[in-house]
């Protein structure tokens, strides 16, 4: 196992993570912080007939492309990363000079829904037509076709595979099911799936909302940190895939992003860590499993083709 080599443990083989991917120029790990730029789409999907009078709640979304986007970019440039953000295309119309700001910065747009459509509660015809009509929006904003989903709220479905592949995509990132990059398959093909979990998005830490029936204890800013900063250490430490999912307007509010500068100067500061966009980090997989240097984990989907709780099923 190659990655141990620096603590002196090369012949130790490292069984918290069995199969690290081989990183580029001896990385111990890849790290991306992934924002997902949802502003007031989520508001909107939510109350569809009384969000527009909701105005607190939309000028708290609405802080994240017009007041974070900004700072996320400048702070970006300043360490001379470039990271990914996952935008509804409903966003990507209505909040176009965002949209221009992390173009120039050399950054990532990815597939996340029109307007933050659960796909759990879309027909399977309704889910294609949605994430059709978003290819066309980013297209059209961006020039190209997006390689990357993440689904809205998470809620992957049992057509989203088939769905994206049909499409194209080389990446998905909505699934928890590992600590590195591994394949999902399908009866149609397969794709790259770039993991995270709920210990990396910062809704638990950072929102509370009443308009959204979200209410949570709210950490500080340097309290609310610490846990992505010891996901950080872990995945540094035995060569996984570090993905923060963040919001503009959670982690993009002023004091918290202070404490994400002194974040990210720790995580570079640490040495041989990777930071690329999402769309990289697959490409970089995909070039490992092709010339044999990576054999990652294969998930089939769907898990199952019915019901399976015999218990539940009985009292029907
Ligand atoms: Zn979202």
């Amino acid at each position: 196992m190659e990655g141990g080599a620096s603590n002196g443990a090369a012949d130790v083989e490292d069984i918290m993570i069995r199969n690290p991917v081989p990183w580029p120029n001896g990385a111990k790990c890849a790290a991306a912080i992934t924002f997902d730029m949802d502003a007031d789409s989520i508001l909107h999907l939510h109350h569809p007939r009384t969000s527009i009078s909701r105005i607190s709640a939309m000028s708290m979304l609405r802080y994240g492309p017009e007041v974070a986007v900004p700072r996320i970019v400048e702070t970006y440039r300043k360490f001379d990363i470039r990271q990914s953000f996952f935008i509804p295309a409903w966003c990507i119309e209505n909040y176009p000079a965002a949209i221009e700001t992390i173009l120039e910065g050399g950054h990532e747009i990815g597939h996340h829904g029109y307007i933050h459509e659960d796909p759990n509660r879309l027909s399977r015809d309704e889910e294609e037509y949605w994430l059709k009509r978003s290819i066309d929006a980013i297209v059209k904003a961006t020039g190209q076709r997006p390689r990357g989903w993440r689904a809205p709220l998470y809620n992957f479905s049992n057509n989203s595979a088939d769905l994206l592949i049909a499409e194209g995509f080389t990446y998905d990132a909505s699934l928890m099911g590992d600590d590195v990059p591994y394949l999902l398959r399908t009866a149609k093909g397969e794709l790259i799936e770039l993991p995270s979990h709920w210990g990396l998005d910062d809704w638990p830490p950072f929102v509370h909302s009443m308009d959204m029936d979200y209410e949570m204890q709210i950490k500080s800013p340097s309290q609310g940190l610490e846990p992505f900063r010891q996901e950080f250490d872990a995945m540094w430490e035995h060569g996984g895939l570090w993905v923060g999912v963040w919001h503009p307007f959670a982690t993009g509010r002023l004091a918290r992003w202070v404490e994400v500068e002194k974040m990210i100067e720790y995580m570079l500061g640490k040495g041989d860590v990777w930071f690329a966009r999402m769309e990289d980090i697959a490409a970089h997989v995909r070039a490992c499993i092709d010339d044999g240097s990576y054999e990652p984990r294969v998930d089939r989907l769907p898990y199952y083709e019915e019901p399976v709780c015999p218990i539940a099923m009985a009292g029907e």
